[in-house]
C-alpha cells in the first residue's frame, strides 16, 4: 500500500526481541514457527474500528494498549500463556504522530507478556486494527465455559463498573470535570489483562471467561453453557471508590459492576472442594479476587442484597429496587 516508503520497516521490524519458537517473523510471504511438544494452541481474534470501539482522535497510545490487552484477555479467559500476535492494520493516511506512540505502546505492552508480532497486513481505508493472538495451553487443559456445577462459587478479578464510568467520560465532555473523569477515562483504555490468574486457575476452577460486554451478560454465557443459573449478591461486587465517588450513588455503582463493558477482568467458577488452595494458588499474581455468588440450579437468576432478593432487568440495565 505505501509504496517506496518503507512502514513496516521502520514502526514493525526488529522492535522485539526473537523468541526461539520464532523461526521466521516479518518480511516473508508466511511467519513459521516451531510448536512446542505437550501444548495446544488456542487463537482468538478481536477488531477495534474508529468510531465504534474508540474515538479516532483517542489517544493512539491507549489505542494500541486496548487492541492487544483485549486480545490478550481472551487468552488469559482460558488459561493460555501467550505466545503470538498478527495485526492487520487499515489506515486512512500515513501520520507518523498517530503511527509512533501506537507502535511503542504495542511493543511496550508486548514485551511486557512476551508476545512476539510475527506478521500482518497494512492497507488503507478507515482506521481499524484487528489482531490475532495466539497462546500455549497445556494438554486436556483449559478454562472452558460449559463446566459450572451448581454449589460453585463465583469470583471476580479487580475492581468491576470503571470501564463504564470512563465511557461515560468520553462520550459526556460534562462529566470531564468530575476529580475522578481522568482516571476512569484512562482505566477504560489501560486495562489488565489477567494472565497469570488464568493460568493459576487451570487446576481450580470449573470455568471462566473475560469481561467484555459486561459482567451479568459474560456470566450469562457460561450459565447458558453450563446449564445451571446463578445468585449474586450485589453488596460483594468489588467497587473502586472512584466509581462511588463518580456515580454517587452506591446501587447505581453496582449497576455499572453488572453491566460494565470492557473491563476485561475474569469471571470465573471454583467448587467448593478448590476454594482452600485458591488462595495460594493466586499469591504470587498479586491480584484481588472477590466471591461474589455462588452458581445455583438452571433457571434461578437472582441478585440478592443482604439476603434479599432485588428486583432487576438484564435487559433493560434498569436502576434495580428491593420488591415492594
Ligand atoms: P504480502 O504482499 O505477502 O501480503 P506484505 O507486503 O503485506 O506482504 O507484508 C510484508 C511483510 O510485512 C509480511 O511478512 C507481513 O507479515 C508483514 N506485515 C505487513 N503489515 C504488517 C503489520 N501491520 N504488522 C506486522 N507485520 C506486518
Ligand atoms: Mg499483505
Amino acid at each position: 500500500m505505501f509504496g517506496e516508503f518503507n512502514l513496516i520497516e521502520k514502526y514493525f521490524s526488529d522492535r522485539q526481541p526473537q523468541r526461539k519458537d520464532v523461526h521466521l517473523a516479518l518480511g516473508d510471504d508466511c511467519a513459521i514457527l516451531h510448536v512446542p511438544n505437550h501444548v495446544r494452541i488456542a487463537i482468538s481474534t478481536d477488531t477495534l474500528v474508529a468510531g465504534t470501539h474508540f474515538l479516532a482522535d483517542a489517544n493512539p497510545a491507549w489505542v494500541a494498549h486496548k487492541a492487544l490487552a483485549s486480545n490478550i484477555s481472551d487468552l488469559a479467559a482460558m488459561g493460555a500463556t501467550p505466545a503470538w500476535v498478527s495485526m492487520a492494520l487499515t489506515l486512512p493516511s500515513i501520520d507518523e504522530r498517530w503511527l509512533a506512540p501506537f507502535c511503542t505502546a504495542f511493543f511496550e505492552l508486548a514485551n511486557y507478556y512476551n508476545v512476539q508480532l510475527i506478521g500482518g497486513d497494512t492497507t488503507k481505508g478507515p482506521l481499524a486494527i484487528t489482531l490475532t493472538v495466539q497462546g500455549f495451553i497445556p494438554q486436556d487443559k483449559a478454562l472452558l465455559r460449559d463446566q459450572a456445577k451448581v454449589g460453585d462459587w463465583i469470583y471476580v478479578t479487580g475492581e468491576l463498573g470503571d470501564s463504564k464510568a470512563g465511557l461515560d467520560v468520553i462520550l459526556d465532555p460534562k462529566k470531564r470535570e468530575h476529580p475522578f473523569a481522568a482516571e476512569l477515562e484512562r482505566r477504560h483504555y489501560l486495562s489488565t489483562p489477567r494472565v497469570l490468574v488464568g493460568q493459576a486457575l487451570l487446576n481450580i476452577a470449573s470455568s471462566a471467561i473475560d469481561i467484555s460486554d459486561g459482567l451479568m451478560a459474560d456470566l450469562g454465557h457460561i450459565l447458558h453453557r453450563s446449564q445451571v443459573g446463578a445468585s449474586i449478591d450485589v453488596n460483594a461486587l468489588p467497587l473502586s471508590k472512584e466509581l462511588k465517588q463518580f456515580v454517587g450513588e452506591l446501587s447505581l455503582a453496582q449497576q455499572y459492576a453488572l453491566t460494565s463493558g470492557e473491563e476485561y477482568e475474569l469471571c470465573f467458577t471454583v467448587p467448593e472442594e478448590n476454594r482452600g488452595a485458591l488462595e495460594s494458588a493466586l499469591a504470587h499474581t498479586a491480584c484481588k479476587v472477590t466471591c461474589i455468588g455462588q452458581i445455583r440450579p438452571q433457571g434461578i437468576i437472582e441478585l440478592t442484597r443482604q439476603g434479599k432478593k432485588l428486583d432487576w432487568s438484564l435487559m433493560g440495565y434498569d436502576h434495580f429496587k428491593e420488591p415492594v
